[in-house]
């Protein structure tokens, strides 16, 4: 039998094959294609009921080349050192892609934050803190919110780390509390740069963002963003799921209502009016956008044939494995791939890092108007490419962002 591969091992083949394309020379080839450092360490953690469990996390920075390190903290039960030495990587063609002065980074811990308590998520996020403070600091590497974590994991997490350096440090994480430093609008940013991606892509196939449906896999930060703004545009937002199910209405779902009832009753599943179907279902939804916002890898060569809609937006990271992607671009859809369509996040971190360093902060208004410029600038940057070349978005995001990395990597060298 053939074994599958890994999620890193997929990408290390995707850069193969943009270097390819980009003739990259051998030695730029090695210094660029895997992470720099990678970290793991044992969390050990008091839980409430007085035994010790020890944890086990990462940190992994991809690249330093243009810049101190950048990237998000997950905490889920599936987390592996291969899953984050992929999102370090793709993290660090993302901040490529969007011109920003840093590399890539990832961490995280296995671990499942919804069955602790918050005593023990915080006992645990500061010794994570303390565990991977050789490498993060504002001028090295910078952590932010991702699957599992939130603003209050980043309060411990600058708590921690000024503690230890007797000092207030609020530019160690991004996505912190409004109070602790954080900028307006990071909590959105993700979500609104995917909506931004979207209307860029109905631009051009002349579609009317009010008269399209849109179904949403994931319903968190990022999947309940992007569907809410969508829904104020006008368009019909007939299903969505999240870990526990999905929800389907012909006639469209109130966006702001099924915010409140979440967080009411922690799931999407008996919001009233609307039926109920499986998680698998969303993907075979009669639909014009999909919005994939959960985990890596959820469309896979079973599921992409079911397809039904034109534009595919990837709010999540890596969502569609390398088997599917070939079904979706022999299918003609147009894919707005992660490292462009959810870069607002990304984004909006280098904004709050820049606001830090200035202790001057923006409005609220200042922060969506230069994350729209920037999602629309690099959307179109990327549709040129594709046009010129019909390589597809997502090689040319791939491409542009790569060939970033290996022109400030040649400098250094
Ligand atoms: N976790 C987010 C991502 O995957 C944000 C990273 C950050 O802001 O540093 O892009």
């Amino acid at each position: 039998m053939v074994r599958e591969k890994s999620p890193y091992e997929n990408t290390l083949e995707t850069f193969d094959r943009v270097a390819d394309l980009l003739e990259l020379d051998a030695s730029i080839r090695s210094l660029i294609k895997t992470p720099d450092r990678s970290l793991i360490v044992k969390i050990p953690v008091e839980l409430d009921s007085g035994e010790i469990h020890d944890f086990k996390g990462f940190r992994v920075q991809h690249s330093t080349a243009m810049g101190p390190s950048k990237g998000g903290i997950r905490y889920h039960p599936d987390v592996t050192l291969d899953e984050i030495m992929m999102l370090a990587t793709l993290m660090a063609w993302k901040t490529a892609l969007f011109n920003l002065r840093f590399g890539g980074a990832k961490g995280g811990v296995i671990c499942d934050p919804k069955k602790l308590s918050r005593g023990e998520l915080e006992r645990l996020t500061r010794r994570y803190t303390t565990e991977i403070s050789t490498m993060i600091g504002p001028d090295k590497d910078i952590p932010a919110p991702d699957v599992g974590t939130n603003e209050q994991i980043m309060a411990w997490m600058m708590d921690q780390y000024s503690r230890m350096e007797k000092r207030a440090v609020p530019g160690v994480v991004t996505g912190k509390p409004i109070l602790l430093g954080g900028s307006l609008g990071r909590r959105e940013a993700t979500g609104r740069g995917c909506y931004f991606t979207g209307l860029e892509a109905m631009r051009v196939l002349k579609m009317d963002p009010k008269s399209v449906r849109v179904a949403v896999e994931g319903f968190g930060n990022v999947g309940s963003i992007t569907a809410g703004l969508m829904f104020k545009e006008g368009a019909t937002i007939v299903a969505v799921s999240d870990s526990s199910g999905g929800i389907y209405d012909k006639k469209g779902l109130n966006i702001p209502l099924l915010i409140e009832h979440k967080q009411k009753t922690g799931s999407v599943l008996g919001f009233p009016g609307s039926d109920k179907m499986s998680k698998e279902d969303i993907f075979g939804v009669s639909c014009d956008i999909l919005v994939p916002a959960a985990l890596e890898a959820s469309i896979t060569k079973d599921n992409a044939r079911d397809i039904r809609a034109q534009i595919i937006i990837e709010g999540a990271n890596s969502p569609v494995t390398p088997e599917a992607d070939e079904i979706l671009e022999a299918n003609n859809k147009f894919v707005i791939p992660d490292v462009l369509a959810n870069g607002g996040g990304v984004v909006v971190s280098y904004f709050e890092w820049v606001e830090n360093r200035q202790s001057f902060y923006w409005t609220e208004n200042e922060v969506n108007a230069r994350l729209e410029e920037k999602m629309i600038n690099v959307f179109r940057e990327v549709l040129a490419l594709n046009q010129d070349k019909k390589i597809g978005m997502r090689m040319s995001a791939y491409m542009l962002a790569i060939r970033r990395l290996a022109e400030a990597t040649q400098w250094r060298s």
